[in-house]
């Protein structure tokens, strides 16, 4: 599923409205929601209009007059996809089920009812909702101005679906384009970026929208209006997917031998290899196992230690080890670089021993005899 929101300047004439009608037609693949603003500036007429007739302004009026901005383009396009052969529907707050605070004028989304949205998508293929309105005990109310881009991102937010925003901007950037031909495009930026960028005064995005993206960590696309080339749109995304990890290099180390000892009494073993001076790496806890590995040269005193423990059911060594070390960033919060790693060694059928993952190691063991080939396929996969 995906939202996609269309601003004021971009539904401003009825031909804009058919235009992103046409394009969703030709390049419909989901179910699709799309959130409407009002007309180009049919919020500020209606606001004047308030203004000329009242010194006094009632504000629950006041909502039930802004509202029907985003209800005109909602119901137009609607019309216009219908026209396209799309299975479309509009909704406005009320009927979409978005309730709020009862602060007219300011109100905040409070929950929204999804049952009706998926219900109707066994029948329709678009859902087109108004923006910036909700409803609070059968009264309706809005979220603010700039308030649509909230509607949206609460929506992909309730319905965990993707989030499109789309305006006359080709996509955000480090400095408004318009003054700066240097400006370079900002292909993603995390919600933190972003928002600074916004209370910063850049049009990126509503604050408010991009803070509950931030919190249910809906990732936003900002695209141009009717442009579907998505390489040339923004990211909005969580810090941690941004964070690319990063492989800075290979160690290896040989003569590993790798101990198990299988035991019920973990502490009495531990209190035998602390006399030993032994640096136990790679050291392992399951169930009764303990697994660790040491240097070949410290074989002998380690078998000689474990003679003197009593009821040892079964230990193991296996030497002629090598143990590989990528180093970098980020390997824990990026399983895929694990992933690549241990499906490039199944391709070549490179059985893996005891691989560890830290956030800054991926460590394994393996047989001494393949590793040239250990680290020429690692090295060149890793670009070391
Ligand atoms: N129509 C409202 C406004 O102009 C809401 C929006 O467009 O986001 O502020
Ligand atoms: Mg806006």
């Amino acid at each position: 599923m995906i939202v996609q929101k269309y601003g004021g300047s971009s539904v401003s004439t009825i031909s804009k409205i058919t235009k992103i009608a046409k394009n969703i037609k030709n390049t419909i693949k989901d179910k699709l929601i799309v959130v409407v603003s009002a007309m180009g500036k049919t919020t500020n007429k209606l606001s004047l209009w308030a203004e000329k007739i009242s010194k006094d302004i009632n504000k629950r009026e006041l909502d039930a007059l802004l509202s029907t901005g985003e209800q005109q383009t909602a119901s137009l396009m609607a019309m216009a996809l219908l026209g396209f052969g799309i299975k479309a529907i509009s909704l406005n707050a009320f009927q979409a089920g978005i309730k709020t605070t009862n602060n007219h004028t300011k109100a905040l989304i409070k929950s929204i009812d999804t049952k009706r949205i998926l219900n109707l998508f066994k029948t329709y293929d678009v859902i087109v909702i108004t923006g910036f309105q909700g409803f609070y005990k059968k009264n309706i109310t809005t979220l603010g101005r700039g308030g649509s881009d909230t509607t949206a991102v609460a929506l992909a937010s309730a319905l965990n679906a993707k989030c499109e925003i789309y305006t006359d901007v080709e996509a955000v950037y480090t400095t408004n384009p318009k003054d700066f031909q240097s400006a370079k495009k900002l292909q993603t930026l995390s919600f933190e970026t972003a928002l600074e960028m916004a209370s910063a005064g850049a049009k990126v995005i509503d604050e408010r929208a991009l803070e509950i993206a931030k919190k249910y960590n809906t990732q936003i696309f900002l695209g141009k209006t009717c442009e579907n080339d998505k390489t040339k749109g923004s990211y909005v995304m969580n810090k941690d997917f941004l964070e690319k990890p990063k492989v800075f290099g290979l160690s290896v180390r040989e003569n590993i031998i790798l101990c198990e000892i299988h035991t019920k009494n973990i502490s009495q073993i531990l209190s035998k290899l602390k006399n030993l001076n032994l640096n136990l790496e790679m050291f392992c806890v399951f169930d009764d196992k303990i697994s660790f590995i040491c240097k070949k040269n410290e074989l002998k005193t380690l078998e000689k230690a474990l003679k003197t423990v009593k009821n040892l059911k079964l230990i193991k060594f296996y030497d002629n080890l090598s143990k590989y070390t990528l180093v970098g960033t980020g390997f824990s919060t990026h399983p895929d670089i694990t992933e690549k790693l241990v499906s490039s060694l199944e391709k070549k059928q490179i059985k893996l021993q005891n691989l560890v993952l830290t956030e800054t190691t991926i460590s394994f063991l393996n047989t001494k005899e393949r590793s040239r080939e250990v680290i020429f396929l690692l090295t060149s996969q890793f670009d070391l």
